[in-house]
């Protein structure tokens, strides 16, 4: 799921979006992995302020307000790392966006890309979380190289119990 290393829990808040104020309603900037990492998002990441901002973006998503898919740094990575601290733009990181995309497109039916808005509705949990469960070749994609994969295996086969969305 998240940059600057995991284990860890919640924090203060920050802006979501790259204009704090004009900006805070229209949509949330979502790197492609993060359609999966939220999906076992239960306030674990890197660092507090990490988790805190994850809670800041879940209840977004939460209250309606759609995910625009987006390269790169996005509203739950941008800002928590310095620049030359940032994993979250290595080429690694970047692969990983790459296969979450193919795999969400697969699994919701449509191919999706940077700009496509995405709202992480009920149809869209019950979708993605069966598949991540059941079908890892598509529900996992961006999953295999990733520190957190004992976790989020772990969450899911417990139901997602006490996910955030
Ligand atoms: S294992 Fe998958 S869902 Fe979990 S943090 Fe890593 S990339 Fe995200």
């Amino acid at each position: 799921m998240r940059p600057c290393r995991r284990p860890g829990r919640r924090a203060a808040s920050r802006p979501l979006t790259t204009s704090p104020g004009a900006a805070a309603t229209a949509f949330v900037r979502l790197r492609p992995h993060h359609l999966f990492c939220l999906l076992t998002d239960i306030g674990r990441g890197y660092s507090p302020g990490f988790v805190a901002t994850m809670d800041g973006v879940a209840a977004r998503l939460a209250s309606g307000v759609p995910a625009r898919i987006v390269t790169g740094a996005d509203d739950i990575c941008a800002g928590l790392c310095p620049p030359a601290e940032r994993h979250c733009e290595l080429e690694s990181a970047s692969a990983r966006d790459a296969r979450a995309l193919s795999g969400a497109s697969e699994i919701l039916g449509r191919p999706l890309g940077e700009g496509d808005e995405v709202r992480l509705d009920r149809d869209y949990l019950s979708t993605m979380r069966a598949a991540f469960r059941d079908d890892p070749a598509r529900g996992r994609t961006p999953c295999g190289d990733c520190p957190w994969f004992d976790v989020c295996t772990d969450i899911a086969a417990n139901g997602f119990a006490g996910a955030r969305l």
